[in-house]
């Protein structure tokens, strides 16, 4: 990956990072996301599951494969100190969505280059969390399967990071740490 590449992701990072938005909420970040596609010419639909983005890579008749990132945060008070720490009372990556989506961003800029038969969906899916008073009480993960938008797809990947960051849930004064995964980062990191 150029020098150019990661501090292009790096900054969208940091900017997802410092304005964290729950379940179905995620307009900012979908604003984001989409311009970032659009810089790099990538088609793309907006408002599938609500705020959710689907993007398309089709080189060659080939099968389709779904890589998917999730875009919302969590109710929880940020405690890092961190100069990009969310600028939101209550609200913070603190589950590291923030790096998937661009995590995403940044496969989908690699791939664009790459040579491959078949079609690749980015799925940027919102509210991973929960349902977020959806109406039908259904998550995010729910409305983009019904949205039909992954028809036909032969698999789906998703990758998690792990976070150990000081937080604290927005209803209680324990400090908390996220559990859990296939990999760790640690608050400091880009
Ligand atoms: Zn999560």
């Amino acid at each position: 990956m150029n020098k150019e590449l990661i501090d292009q992701l790096i900054s969208i990072r940091r900017q997802l990072h410092q304005f964290p938005e729950l379940g179905y909420q995620e307009y900012k970040t979908a604003e984001l996301i989409s311009g970032e596609l659009k810089k790099r010419r990538i088609d793309h639909k907006t408002g599938i599951a609500k705020t959710g983005i689907v993007a398309t890579l089709k080189k060659g008749e080939g099968p389709c494969v779904v890589l998917r990132a999730d875009m919302d945060a969590l109710p929880m008070q940020e405690e890092t100190g961190l100069p990009f720490a969310s600028t939101r009372e209550h609200v913070m990556h603190a589950c590291g969505h923030d790096v998937h989506t661009t995590m995403l961003l940044g496969a989908a800029s690699l791939l664009q280059t790459k040579d491959f038969n078949g079609t690749i969906k980015l799925v940027f899916q919102p509210s991973e969390e929960g349902t977020n008073n959806d109406p039908e009480n259904k998550s995010g993960g729910q409305r983009v399967m019904e949205s039909g938008e992954l028809e036909g797809a032969r698999a789906a990947v998703a990758r998690r990071t792990r976070w150990r960051a000081p937080s604290r849930a927005a209803n209680a004064t324990m400090p908390t740490t996220i559990p859990a995964s296939t990999s760790e980062r640690n608050a400091a990191t880009p």
